[in-house]
């Protein structure tokens, strides 16, 4: 199985008008994202904020469930948040990786209409054959700016409705754990 490590981007990302934004790190999005990258076998998950003040707010979270009274209190809550990185952009992550030429990014998003798409099933079996570390990529606010997507190898394609108005705006969180049991989940286990 290829290495899959996930990165929860807040620039540049959009907002409702589609401008570039920053947005500020939901502590719960560290918790739940973490949660659900530890339990499908991810090997970290990467929050990026280009903001010193986030990211030092970000690793008093993490560290209050690692080494903290959170540890001893909850010790389940620690493997998840150990797996946890706050870094300052997606070039440090792909730095960890290996460096940007041998890691591959896949991106995510609610829309259909942005180029070629990686339907799940495909995304599935390419992480079973031999081939380099994958970086899937989350946006938050109104989703990933073109400077990330123009990065990516495959853009994934969205977890889509059953709704005649199609709508499938979930939330991070949401999308992270579907995204991670379609691709990584076990299906013997079903
Ligand atoms: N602020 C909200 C929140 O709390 O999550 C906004 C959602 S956040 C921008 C949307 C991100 O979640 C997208 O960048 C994408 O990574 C993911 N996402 C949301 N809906 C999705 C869908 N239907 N399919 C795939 N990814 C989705």
């Amino acid at each position: 199985l290829r290495q899959v490590a996930a990165l929860l981007a807040h620039h540049p990302v959009l907002d409702r008008q589609r401008a570039i934004v920053t947005t500020a790190i939901t502590n719960l999005d560290l918790h739940d994202i973490s949660r659900s990258a530890y339990t499908f076998g991810l090997t970290t998950l990467f929050v990026a904020h280009p903001i010193a003040a986030q990211r030092v707010l970000a690793e008093r979270v993490r560290e209050h469930w690692v080494t903290g009274s959170g540890q001893r209190r909850i010790p389940d809550r620690k493997p998840p948040m150990e797996i946890l990185r706050v870094v300052e952009s997606i070039d440090v992550a792909l730095d960890e990786l290996g460096g940007a030429d041998s890691v591959e990014i896949w991106v995510t998003g609610a829309s259909s209409n942005e180029g070629p798409l990686l339907e799940h099933d495909a995304a599935r079996l390419l992480l079973r054959e031999p081939g380099k570390p994958v970086l899937i990529v989350f946006g938050t606010g109104w989703g990933l700016a073109d400077a990330i997507c123009q990065r990516a190898a495959a853009r994934l394609s969205p977890i889509v409705s059953p709704r005649a108005d199609g709508y499938n705006h979930l939330s991070v969180r949401a999308a992270a754990a579907i995204i991670f049991d379609r691709l990584l989940g076990d299906r013997a286990a079903r």
